[in-house]
Order: C-alpha cells, then structure tokens, then sequence
C-alpha cells in the first residue's frame, strides 16, 4: 500500500478536491459511479474543439481522425478484455443496453417455449428484467441461483439447476450490492460441460482487476464505462464471434447495414452489425482513455492496493459495535453493506453526508437480494484506488457520530 503513488493519482482526479458542507469530500459511492480523472475530461474537451465529425461515413479529413480515434478506442478496449478481436467489441450506451442487447438478440434466436434462462439472486435489476421480458415473451422460464447467509453463491445448487433446458447462464461477476466476488470460472466450467453459454456481468469486476475474457472462456462479457473512470452513456458487450455471427441484428438504422433496399435488406459485418445510428463515439475514445490510463498505473497495482485498503475497512467496520455486515465474505472487493442497529439507513446517510461522505443507502438495485436477508436496503460505501486509510477513518468516525446521535 506504502508504494502506490496514491498522492499523484488523487491529483488527476479534480472533484476529490470538492468541498462538501465545508469539508474534504470523501467519495464512498464508486460501484454506483467513478470519478474521471483529467485524463478522460481533456480527451472529450479536445474532441468536441478539434475534432469532431462523424464517423464512419463521410470521406472529410475530421471524420477519418475520428473513425480512426473511434476504432483504435475499440483495439483498446479489446486489448483490456483480452478479447480475441475487435470484431467481438461492441459498443453500447452500458452494461444494461449490452444485456437488453444479448436478451433480445440470442433470446430471438435461441430460446424457445419451456426453455430455461438462469441468474443469481444477487444480480443487479438489469441482469433481472431483461431475462423476465424475454422469459415472459417466449414462455421461458427464469430460474435463480440462491445466496446462502454471507451472500455467497451456493454453489452446489449449480448442478441441480441446469438441465437440458438450460439455454443461458446471465451472472455477475462481482455484486454490486456487497461486493461479493463470484467463482465464475467454475461457473462457466460446469456449464459449458452442458453446452450451456454464459454471460458475465462485469459492470464491478472491471475496474479491480485483470479481465481475460479468453482465459474466463465467457461467452459473453458487459460493462459500462461509467464505473471504470469513463464518461457516462458508452458501454461494452463482448461476444463470442460465433455467437455474435449467429445473432440476428438487435437495432435497425444506419451503419448496421450493407445495403437497404424495400425488396430487402443485407446487415454489415461485425461489430457494425450491432452499432445502429451514430454512436456515442466521443464516449467511446474517452472509454479508451480510461482504459489507458489504468493500464498505466497497473491493474495489479490496483488489486493490490484495494486489497489492502478492503482489508483495512473491513476490520475497522467489523469493530464497530452493532454492525451488521452483509456478504462479508473473503472473496470481495471494497464495497461495504451493512446496517447500525436502530437506525435507518437513510438518517445514517443524511448524517454521512452532512459530513461530506459520499455513500448510497437503498436497495442498490437488487431488490431480490434484499429480500432474501429479509431487509429494506442498507448502507453501502463502496471504495476504489484513489480511496485512502485516512478516508476509512473518517468513515468511521461519522460512523461514530451517527451512533451517538441516533443509537
Ligand atoms: N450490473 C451491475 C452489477 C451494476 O452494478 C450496474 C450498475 N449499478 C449495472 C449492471 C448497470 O449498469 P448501467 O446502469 O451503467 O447500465
């Protein structure tokens, strides 16, 4: 931890530096959305003065920089997936357009009445409704993975799952509401014994760690930019190119097409075939900003330093009298959820904030994971690398003075 230039990177990123209620911000609320580091902000400023036209489709100089730019943020993105090609990158506007993408798309093509389409019941809403529209649609059935008391997949419920129905397996990698990381290799493993294709919900993973989508043998991998140090409205769906190749076109409109006649129509090649209308290109190179600027620091650094900094939290949290940690497993990264006896998460949040520290409380989007502890929501700070030990210990201390005004 000692090592990590931590100084120098909170320098990149202008709103650590935000006063909130006369106070230093502390911003423990990542896994909803990061902070963008000047890196990503001078890339789109300099887009939108120098740079901006179309893409793709006109023959002016602007537009092949920025077809160039846009396809070399593509090579980028694949490189940080370790994706075979860049015919396997899509761009979205974010993890839940990638999923409603795959939903609609290998849904049409390969899901049919009494089919079986299975989630974890710690996903997130967008790894949920989609599969319902599309389960309800074909009269498919969505099955669920249960959590057991800390929150962990309960892993030999897996095999008695999947049958000879089972068309899709759609998981996240890391929860979103615990922190929480999921044994996906094993996952995949088992179901790809069956023939069974997996989607991995890599919205958390993909800002802690090395992502290889080869290695993971996923069939499909998702992602927003947002939470990975990009701007908002751009995303990712890695596929499979056999199966992406077997997809049938999921929006109609301009570049996704070869030629548009009313006697027919033939669609472009990969990745096209997925991209209709203009895209969000500036988001799409600031994307690949981000990317290259964590690729600069060294995702190994990373995962060492918020190993430590989970540590460090965890143990202070732990300490605490009349907490309540929920997923507080081994294999996580440092996203907290928990709740202070007597006390509304909501009133602890007002406090919090009162004191300039960013947390969320609610149901983060996982209803059912709620419902399963039997709870209304909690409070969730959720930490990443520019996070420091001093911040814990504000944290903490608010924590403190929450108890004492409430407990
Ligand atoms: N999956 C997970 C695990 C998430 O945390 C989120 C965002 N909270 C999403 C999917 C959806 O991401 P977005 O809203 O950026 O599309």
């Amino acid at each position: 931890m000692n090592d990590f230039p931590i100084d120098t990177i909170r320098e990149d990123f202008p709103l650590l530096k935000a006063q909130v209620n006369k106070t230093r911000l502390v911003y423990f609320d990542n896994a909803a959305t990061t902070q963008k580091p000047v890196q990503v902000i001078d890339t789109i400023d300099n887009l939108y003065r120098n740079q901006n036209s179309s893409i793709h489709r006109s023959v002016n100089y602007l537009s092949g920089k920025m077809t160039e730019a846009y396809e070399g943020a593509r090579e980028t993105v694949r490189r940080f997936v370790h994706a075979n090609n860049s015919r396997e990158i899509i761009f979205t506007a974010g993890a839940t357009a990638s999923i409603n993408l795959v939903a609609t798309s290998f849904g049409e093509a390969f899901i049919e009445e009494g089919d079986e389409v299975l989630v974890s019941a710690m996903e997130h809403h967008s790894n949920i409704v989609p599969w319902q529209l599309l389960c309800d649609r074909k009269k498919a059935r969505l099955k669920v993975l249960p959590v057991n008391d800390i929150g962990e997949l309960q892993m030999d419920q897996l095999p008695i799952l999947l049958t000879e129905r089972t068309r899709l397996i759609a998981v996240t990698q890391v929860s979103n509401a615990m922190g929480v990381i999921n044994p996906v290799n094993e996952i995949i493993r088992q179901a790809h014994e069956k023939n069974i294709p997996v989607l991995i919900d890599g919205a958390q993973s993909i800002q802690h760690g090395q992502i290889n989508v080869q290695e993971m043998d996923c069939d499909f991998y998702v992602f927003s930019g947002h939470k990975v140090y990009g701007p908002t409205g751009i995303g990712v769906l890695y596929g499979k190119e056999k199966w992406l190749e077997a997809m049938p076109p999921y929006q109609g409109g301009g570049d996704m097409i070869d030629r548009v006649s009313f006697s027919g129509t033939s669609f472009n090649v990969l990745p096209f075939k997925f991209e209709a209308g203009t895209t969000n290109y500036v988001g799409a190179i600031a994307l690949g900003a981000a990317l290259e600027y964590i690729e600069h620091i060294g995702l190994d650094h990373i995962d060492a330093y918020e190993i430590a900094l989970n540590d460090y939290a965890g143990n202070a949290l732990r300490s605490i009298p009349g907490i309540r940690i929920f997923g507080d497993s081994k294999m996580k990264h440092p996203i907290f959820s928990f709740l202070l006896e007597n006390i509304h998460p909501y009133d602890a949040g007002m406090v919090l904030d009162k004191l300039g520290i960013a947390i969320r409380t609610g149901t983060h989007c996982a209803m059912p994971l709620m419902e399963h502890f039997g709870i209304d929501g909690t409070i969730r700070a959720s930490m990443c690398f520019y996070n420091t030990k001093e911040e814990v210990d504000r944290f903490v201390e608010g924590i403190n003075t929450v108890q004492e005004m409430f407990g």
